[in-house]
């Protein structure tokens, strides 16, 4: 990292993370060498028709079409359509995880840069998309030094050309979803997120997080998103955590 400052400030450093910062600071090579090693040179994005476009589990040919697999059609999403580079397991669950604990930030940007290719081109009568990511609360970006869902946002918005829109925030603090039990999470997200004063009526809003797992928090989002009159909600993900693994 080169600076602890971000433009727009994205990477803010709380003074317990300042350690790990004068860490990348000094050997900057950890994320470059993460970057650069051969697994993720030989590492191809998945094509779109491996997963179900609604809900991005793996399903095999002809099992889903544009309204869904049968899980889908059983419980639809409420997003349009979702977007993935892949399935939550190695390699792509170790970069994640390394993005998230480990410091190595710059992952998101190559995350980020390759969803911008899995994205589709469009738009609404409003104007082009726009790109909004799922909010981090301020204390967990404190301790992190940065919102991860918000670089991926960056990366992909500036490789289509289109505006980031913090449309959301978390304005509570809660466990964080990984650690709790599935009957737990939607619960656990009540009351979490506020629509911010931005302007997202008519507009299509590519919502960006890293992992979707059972979608509570991506479904949370969605329908505050479709309250503020987003004319359509997309989800692109790094990666989607498949059923009963
Ligand atoms: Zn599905």
């Amino acid at each position: 990292m080169n600076s602890w400052l971000r433009q727009s400030g994205t990477v803010l450093r709380a003074p317990w993370a300042w350690g790990r910062g004068l860490v990348d600071e000094l050997f900057p090579s950890i994320c470059v060498t993460a970057l650069d090693s051969d697994a993720g040179r030989r590492w191809l994005a998945e094509g779109p028709g491996r997963y179900c476009p609604r809900c991005g589990i793996l399903c095999g040919p002809y099992a889903a079409s544009a309204r869904g697999c049968a899980a889908c059609l059983k419980k639809p999403v409420p997003w349009q359509r979702l977007v993935r580079l892949g399935s939550y397991q190695a390699p792509l669950d170790g970069w994640i995880r390394d993005m998230k604990f480990r410091g190595h930030w710059t992952w998101a940007a190559w995350f980020g840069s390759r969803l911008a290719q899995a994205v589709p081109a469009d738009g609404s009568a409003a104007g082009p998309a726009i790109v909004c990511p799922v909010p981090l609360h301020w204390w967990r970006r404190c301790g992190r030094g940065y919102n991860q869902a918000h670089l991926i946002a960056q990366a992909l918005a500036s490789a289509r050309g289109w505006p980031v829109v913090q449309a959301l925030r978390r304005v509570r603090h809660r466990p964080a979803q990984s650690t709790l039990p599935m009957a737990q999470r939607v619960a656990n997200l009540r009351g979490v997120f506020r629509l911010s004063q931005t302007e997202v009526r008519g507009r299509t809003v590519w919502l960006v997080d890293d992992v979707k797992t059972t979608g509570a928090t991506l479904s949370a989002c969605t329908h505050l998103l479709k309250r503020a009159g987003a004319a359509q909600i997309n989800v692109a993900v790094v990666a989607v955590a498949e059923p009963g693994r």
